[in-house]
């Protein structure tokens, strides 16, 4: 199937202005930041409340793309050499013309929808049916109202069975998702009371998901989700009663695997399945129906069934050896996710050379896929790429036309064989393969070895939270993220190169020295540096970092500074001192001030701001009001003689959605950025971002009376196992935690500290936690204790446990 850009202005229906009417579209773009093959790309300008992609069209021509899907009466003067497709809704034309992409193929399509496992659904179903059909799949979960399209746009001539997600969070949007996907079987895998956002109540979400299935011949679901539905022609249910299509008639769960009993049309299907846990097993279910629908032999389902592996989407970013970070993306491979790999990779900026280790693509028909993977390597500006697999052999020629450095491995035992740790310095690291490859061998080998306490970053939460954030924002307002101390503790260049990706538009920082660390980082973003002092002034101008002036002493030594430097218009930020009583200028400071500022040419002040001191306690409202009013008297003040326009500021976290009137020109987000919300008014939906994990070193039995730990404070008092676990005050687990003040999680339990914390270890009383084993992992703070709750037992606040967490413990970055 081929598309000019004549064909989709006509599939639209929409007025065109075209330079080349026969530009060959292959691939169509949403993302301006996305972008491999500019030649035959088509990018959709999408507006939503936050952010219009017109905006963006300037950088997208830039990079070589010059066919364009835009709003109508949007000017293209300035674009000379490209085509302009007009329409009334850029979203409607995307969706419209994934739907007549898909309406060509005859092949059997799978929708699924459900509250819960919706991915995994998708992605069991893959590794199920993919040695029979050539599937087409959404990548990871794009199962939005932009994701659905993108995905459905993959389908192709050579395959014969398509599996597509859908999501929604609204009513409304499903009527959208059925007209691209076109489902003919239908899987509801669950209706949760997650999720109720948007919904009235479960009842109207059911309505809502149940449009996905308006077309299908059949759908499978719940018994308990359609119980309430006339089951009739088409609508196959399972569970235990005998009314089911699919009966579940046993379900028994063995130490490390479940066996199952399904009834279908009189036979019984006998499978294990390797996976215990609740959600795994009705996932498991969901996935036999559609395979026994599908009429596939009942010996192979249970054969397939029993080598399940488990799901984990995530790329993983981890410090590896001689300075590298690796980002670890080894679960599955086909085209789709390796773009996403390499969108990952290429936000690494800390390091300009980058590396790509790859496998075989296990799908692969023919030289094709191998081709395009040469292709979208040499298109990234891939420095080495490092082929294993038997397949490469054949087309070793690709990669070595397009790429300066390749290596290439008959596999991956030999590659460890040949390993040296010389070999990678300095670089980003993508590994990607298909899991019969087992590239964990490798990340193995590439990790850097440190104790066993991590602190898991989960990326995808940072950026939940600031477009949750962001959501609150008036028209206009701008976002400084704060990354002083490591962000909070979650790593700065990281953290920081993920908002620079999300287009944050200032960052902040405590000190001189953490601004350079985020040049070193790639960070071309504005920083502003708060707490400055002389002996950094050198140091800001080299790193073009931004100082706050406080205090007329470092005003006038930092603009004395500039003149003996020879600087000009250097952008500076003002700090105002309306109650907090920590930095900045009085209003009484201001008559020496305002003569000054007046005229002065060496700097240009980018901002004025002020700290609000309890912004997120109601009882102190009046005071925050007073805290603005006196601040905007001052800007006053200075804006008069300074006579240009300058950025605004008071906001913090709890103050941007507890006092929306304060957020002026621009609003500093802190903790919320991290997952906490200061305030406590759970208005937000905010993510967990931050988990630190340990693991259990030894266990032992200890009679009753028995003492634990320095000075004997930790008395059992029954016969108890006590485990000692891998964290000690000096990784910032408080002494504070001691004496039963403080509790960890381990397996679905929490466990009390027993006696004092030491420097590198703790113990905790397991006693009553059955199964527990040596190397078992630790929960100190995360989903199932939350880091208020540790600060609660230390009597201090969120803030100063997460950034009192040791660099010592080693961060990975999670993201989906
Ligand atoms: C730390 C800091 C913030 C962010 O505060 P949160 O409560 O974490 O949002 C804002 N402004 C200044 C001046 C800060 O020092």
């Amino acid at each position: 199937m081929i598309y000019t850009a004549e064909n989709i202005a006509e599939i639209l229906c929409a007025k065109a202005t075209l330079q080349n009417a026969n530009a060959i579209i292959e691939h169509l773009i949403t993302d301006s930041r996305r972008i491999s093959f500019p030649a035959t790309s088509l990018f959709f300008a999408l507006q939503t409340a936050r952010r219009d992609a017109h905006n963006f069209i300037q950088e997208v021509y830039e990079r070589g793309v010059s066919n364009f899907v835009v709003r109508t009466g949007f000017d293209t003067g300035a674009f000379t050499n490209a085509n302009f497709i007009f329409v009334d809704d850029t979203l409607k034309a995307l969706q419209n013309l994934a739907a007549r992409h898909r309406a060509q193929f005859n092949y059997p399509v799978i929708g699924i929808t459900g509250s819960n496992g919706k991915t995994i659904v998708k992605e069991w179903l893959y590794q199920l049916l993919s040695p029979g059909y050539n599937i087409v799949r959404s990548p990871r979960s794009y199962n939005s109202q932009v994701g659905v399209p993108l995905s459905v746009w993959q389908m192709g001539e050579e395959n014969n069975l398509a599996i597509f997600e859908a999501g929604i969070s609204m009513p409304g949007e499903m009527a959208a998702l059925e007209k691209i996907i076109q489902p003919t079987i239908g899987i509801l895998t669950n209706i949760g009371d997650a999720h109720n956002e948007g919904f009235k109540d479960r009842a109207e979400k059911l309505q809502e998901k149940l449009k996905l299935f308006k077309n299908c011949k059949t759908f499978i679901g719940r018994e308990q989700d359609l119980a309430a539905l006339d089951i009739s022609n088409g609508i196959l249910t399972w569970g235990s009663s005998n009314k089911n299509t699919f009966i579940i008639s046993g379900v028994d769960k063995r130490k490390e695997s479940t066996q199952l009993n399904i009834t279908y049309k009189e036979t019984v299907l006998n499978l294990f399945i390797p996976f215990t846990d609740n959600a795994s097993i009705e996932n498991a279910i969901s996935c036999a129906c559609v395979l026994l629908q599908l009429g596939i032999d009942k010996n192979i389902i249970a054969e397939r069934m029993r080598q399940l592996q488990p799901i984990d989407m995530r790329l993983q970013l981890i410090h590896g050896i001689n300075n590298c970070v690796v980002i670890n993306d080894s679960y599955s491979f086909d085209i789709n996710s390796l773009s996403i790999g390499l969108d990952f990779l290429l936000q690494q900026q800390q390091h300009a050379q980058k590396t790509v280790i790859i496998s075989d693509i296990p799908s692969a028909q023919n030289s094709e896929p191998y081709e395009e993977v040469a292709a979208m390597l040499q298109a990234r500006n891939i420095e080495r790429v490092i082929t294993i697999g038997e397949q490469w052999n054949h087309y070793q020629q690709y990669i070595k036309d397009k790429i300066a450095v390749t290596q290439h491995y008959q596999s991956t035992a030999s590659f460890i064989e040949h390993f040296s740790a010389n070999h990678f310095r300095n670089e980003a690291i993508l590994l990607k393969g298909a899991r019969v490859f087992g590239f964990e061998k490798i990340v193995a080998l590439l990790e850097k070895k440190v104790h066993q306490t991590v602190m898991e970053v989960n990326l995808n939460a940072i950026v939940h939270n600031l477009n949750e954030y962001r959501s609150r924002l008036n028209k206009g307002v701008k976002l400084m993220a704060m990354v002083k101390a490591f962000a909070y503790g979650s790593g700065s260049a990281e953290v920081a190169s993920l908002l620079q990706f999300h287009k944050v538009d200032y960052l902040a920082v405590a000190y001189a020295d953490e601004g350079v660390e985020l040049r070193k980082a790639g960070i071309h973003l504005p920083i502003m540096v708060m707490n400055v002092d002389e002996a950094a002034f050198e140091t800001i101008i080299e790193n073009n970092l931004e100082p706050e002036l406080f205090s007329l002493n470092i005003f006038n030594a930092f603009i004395s500074f500039l003149q003996k430097n020879g600087l000009q218009q250097y952008p500076v930020h003002i700090k105002l001192d309306t109650g907090m009583h920590r930095l900045g200028f009085e209003q009484k400071d201001l008559p020496a001030l305002l003569p000054l500022l007046k005229g002065n040419h060496y700097i240009v002040v980018q901002s004025v701001f002020s700290h609000l001191a309890a912004s997120e306690d109601p009882n102190e409202d009046t005071f925050t009001t007073q805290q603005s009013t006196l601040f905007e008297a001052c800007c006053a003040q200075i804006r008069e003689v300074l006579g240009y326009h300058f950025t605004m500021h008071i906001s913090n976290s709890a103050a941007i959605f507890r006092r929306p009137e304060l957020q002026y020109n621009m609003v500093r987000l802190g903790i919320g950025l991290y997952g906490v919300d200061s305030s406590n008014a759970q208005q937000l939906a905010l993510q967990t971002v931050a988990t630190l994990k340990t693991t259990i070193a030894q266990l032992r039995t200890v009679v009753a009376g028995d003492t634990i730990s320095y000075n004997r404070r930790g008395k059992t008092t029954r016969d108890s196992l006590i485990a000692t676990i891998r964290i000690g005050y000096a990784d910032g687990f408080s002494r504070r935690l001691g004496y039963g003040n403080g509790k960890v999680f381990i397996h679905g339990h929490e466990a009390p500290v027993i006696g004092t914390v030491a420097m590198d270890m703790t113990m905790v009383d397991v006693t009553s936690i059955p199964n527990i084993k040596e190397g078992d992992e630790v929960e100190i703070f995360g989903k199932y204790i939350p880091v208020q709750q540790v600060a609660k037992w230390c009597d201090t606040i969120p803030y100063e446990i997460l950034t009192g967490i040791n660099q010592r413990v080693k961060r990975i970055y999670l993201e989906e």
